[in-house]
């Protein structure tokens, strides 16, 4: 199995009608959790990378790892991503680099901080769809803001998605999935009750759905916050504020209201910290890092296996053969 495109891996997802985690990664242990969940549960993967990644892995080591990957999990489709590119620069270096999807955040500009206007983002995405169709790679935009800050990137200000601009965006910029801001945020501090219908707009999801059917959304900032996770961490030295994420129950109505991407990265973080923390408290006397980053991988890889059950796409990783690159090229035209 070739990586594969986020278009190929979402189209499937909607013919079957279910969602699709997307994950970030940092690093090694993070890639293998994600993989062995995935083996474990024959699921189809997308694995992103936001800029704080790239930067942090190095591009170098972070495509290799994931060519590992490939190599080493023949059975299961890949999609690279890249999270958040604040720029077509930007995208256009993931895509070089052999990435196989791009987001192309233009609802913020360049500075990753400030809102930007219609027209802006309009442009600026059309570009990056220019660049990436004319190679088969794939696109994901996003319209309205979506809060919280991470990993530096965001206005930290929320502004729902307006339904008529979205039919206007995906017609004039050929986007193959839409980001779409419906009141959640990015971090572990997303709601600071179980949220309700007042505070997470799963209403607009139906109604962008019905006015693009043929659209994948995405949900971004969907970690659930697990109370276990904060209470691992927090009965080992951490200190978590009470913090709620969206359940699981919501984002099940939203695959079933055409979201088929749903990006996860604070559970991950969670999950890794509290096995970390846990091993500390338990072995004070432990210094080898793999005593410790060995319970960090499996605590992720077991939060991962649930959310591939969780979404649907458990099952799946057999269900196609990948469409290369130089036949989506095709397709495109
Ligand atoms: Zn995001």
């Amino acid at each position: 199995m070739a990586l594969v495109t986020l278009r190929q891996v979402l189209d499937e997802a909607g013919k079957g009608g279910y969602g699709v985690g997307g994950f970030n990664v940092n690093n090694m242990e993070q890639i293998q959790a994600i993989m062995e969940a995935a083996r474990a549960t024959k699921s189809p993967v997308i694995i992103q990378a936001s800029r704080g990644a790239r930067k942090y892995t190095n591009d170098k080591f972070l495509y290799h790892l994931m060519l590992a990957a490939e190599e080493l999990y023949p059975e299961i489709p890949i999609v690279l991503h890249q999270d958040h590119g604040n720029s077509a620069e930007t995208c256009i270096s993931a895509i070089d680099l052999g990435f196989t999807s791009a987001m192309m955040d233009g609802s913020l500009l360049e500075d990753g901080k400030t809102p930007s206007d219609f027209e802006f983002n309009l442009k600026v995405t059309k570009e990056v769809v220019d660049y990436a169709h004319a190679r088969g790679a794939s696109v994901e935009g996003e319209l309205g803001c979506i809060g919280g800050i991470e990993d530096g990137h965001g206005s930290g200000q929320s502004r729902l998605t307006d339904p008529d601009q979205a039919v206007e965006f995906v017609k004039r910029t050929g986007v193959d999935a839409l980001a779409v801001a419906i009141g959640t945020s990015h971090g572990a501090y997303k709601f600071t009750r179980k949220p309700d219908e007042a505070i997470l707009a799963m209403n607009l999801i139906i109604e962008i759905h019905k006015r693009l059917p043929e659209t994948h959304l995405v949900m971004h900032g969907s970690s659930s916050v697990p109370q276990e996770l904060q209470d691992i961490i927090n009965a080992n030295g951490g200190k978590i504020k009470q913090t709620w994420g969206v359940p699981i129950e919501e984002i099940q109505l939203g695959i079933k209201n055409g979201v088929r991407k749903i990006n996860v990265d604070t559970d991950s973080r969670l999950a890794v910290t509290g096995a970390i923390r846990k091993h500390f408290a338990e072995h004070p006397e432990h210094f080898d890092p793999r005593e410790y980053l060995g319970p960090a991988r499996e605590a992720m890889q077991k939060v991962m296996e649930q959310r591939m059950n969780d979404f649907g796409q458990a099952g799946h990783a057999g269900d196609y053969q990948p469409i290369s690159l130089s036949e989506m090229v095709k397709r495109y035209l």
